[in-house]
């Protein structure tokens, strides 16, 4: 046999794609990136993924509700998780094919109590949401996306909030110190140059013209002013809201070649919605497929609309009854693609990376067969059966792929929904598109 034949070597996809395909990646990036603009939280996903489903024929479905093969269905967890799945000719006893990914990204949360006058402007108090790197969120554009719940008649209200997508929309910044007073930052840690505490989000400076003689802040009353007339809201509906800072710039082409998507939340919208769009085109397939769209991967997947909660145990019982099948089995007979994106290798960091063990742009999507950190802790190791039997998949159906782990060995770590998926005893593996910048306001992916 020739070296050809018995060595593993990583091929860029270029090699193999035609002026065609290349056309096709294109197009579809243009979906991509439209996705991107209109979901940078993970309710604003939901309410597109349903959307687009709905627009497919999938149609919101409860228990009560009929089930036949064929049928098109959505669930949705507390407007920030949802999963749809397409029912299939075989017995749900036969198990489900499932893929998840994650709608959540990180980004900078507004806080219970979060408004205060200092010095003549007015600022959110902020407690940052999922992994950064605090420094990269500062001097750049951010917009208000979020809810915020107020009673009316003694009924709760949901208000939606979006400020700053619009061009025409005023926008929100985290200040930062200019360098001509930043000798003692700059010779700070990098987790401390940005201090947790110093992320405060400048909303305003004018004062209220209102005569209130007890009130000695005058700018923070001009804000609650503003947030009652849009919102109807008082200072104390903070307490229940969910509001959040994002990057308000959109996806954009990168490079004169435009073979980049620049963009907040690649990780891990890219995998959401190539799940999505998958399966929104999914006709009369032979097992019933489910596909995930979880929260809370960013900060560990606890609470009940992460993937450790029990949503999809019971939706999945839920789907088995009609058939009269326990769930157990359904899940032990279940197969699952944990779609989540990797590490990039990024030749300006080459010394976190190991290249034989690493994905590379272009290369195609990439498999990871185990996660973790610290001699593989908090790991879900796909079994080799499994892992072959995906690889072997992806070659027959001519997917430009490549296998990869998270940098060097002790560089640090990280892991996915994967191993809570695979603890309810379906074989899971890892795969998700490479990334640049993982993590920061702008990610990049090819
Ligand atoms: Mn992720
Ligand atoms: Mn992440």
């Amino acid at each position: 046999m020739t070296s050809e034949q018995l060595f593993y070597d990583k091929k860029t996809g270029f090699d193999r794609l035609t002026d065609e395909d290349k056309q096709g990646i294109q197009t579809y990036a243009e979906g991509y990136k439209k996705f991107l603009d209109e979901s940078k939280t993970e309710r604003d996903a939901v309410l597109e993924i349903a959307r687009m489903a709905e627009s497919k024929g999938f149609r919101a479905w409860t228990r009560d509700d009929t089930l036949r093969p064929g049928d098109k269905i959505y669930r949705i967890n507390r407007h920030k998780g949802i999963m749809l799945a397409v029912i299939g000719n075989q017995s749900l006893a036969e198990g489900v094919r499932l893929t998840a990914a994650h709608l959540d990204a990180p980004r900078v949360d507004i806080r219970t109590v979060p408004l205060y006058e200092d010095n003549g402007m007015a600022f959110f108090k902020t407690h940052y949401y999922g992994g950064i790197k605090k420094y990269q969120w500062t001097a750049i554009p951010l917009e208000l996306r979020g809810v915020v719940c107020v009673c009316e008649n003694g009924e709760v209200k949901r208000v939606q909030v979006r400020v700053g997508d619009k061009p025409t929309d005023p926008k929100f910044v985290i200040t930062d110190l200019l360098p001509h007073l930043a000798t003692e930052q700059m010779t700070r840690k990098a987790t401390e140059v940005i201090k947790g505490e110093g992320l405060n989000i400048l909303i305003g400076s004018v004062p209220s013209e209102t005569v209130d003689e007890k009130c000695s802040e005058k700018i923070k009353l001009a804000i609650m002013e503003h947030l009652n007339r849009e919102y109807g809201m008082t200072e104390a509906d903070f307490l229940s809201a969910e509001l959040c800072c994002v990057p308000a710039f959109n996806a954009c082409d990168i490079g004169f070649d435009r073979s980049f998507v620049g963009a907040y939340g690649h990780d891990d919208r890219v995998c959401a919605y190539t799940e999505m769009m998958a399966e929104i085109d999914n006709k009369n397939p032979e097992w019933t497929s489910v596909v995930i769209f979880a929260d809370k991967e960013e900060v560990g997947s606890d609470g009940n609309t992460g993937m450790h909660s029990r949503f999809l145990e019971y939706f999945l019982a839920d789907l088995a009854e009609p058939y009269g099948v326990p769930v157990r089995r359904v899940l032990s007979n279940s197969k699952c693609l944990s779609a989540d994106v990797s590490a990039a290798f990024d030749p300006a960091f080459a010394d976190a990376y190991e290249k034989q063990n690493t994905s590379f742009l272009n290369y195609g999507v990439c498999v990871v067969k185990y996660t973790g950190s610290g001699g593989k802790g908090g790991t879900n190791d796909c079994n080799a059966k499994f892992t072959s039997k995906v690889c072997a998949i992806l070659d027959e159906a001519n997917v430009v792929w490549q296998i990869g782990e998270l940098g060097k060995v002790d560089q640090g770590g990280g892991g996915t929904v994967a191993k809570f998926i695979s603890e309810l005893d379906v074989d899971t593996i890892d795969i998700g598109v490479p990334v640049l910048c993982m993590h920061a306001p702008m990610e990049i992916i090819s």
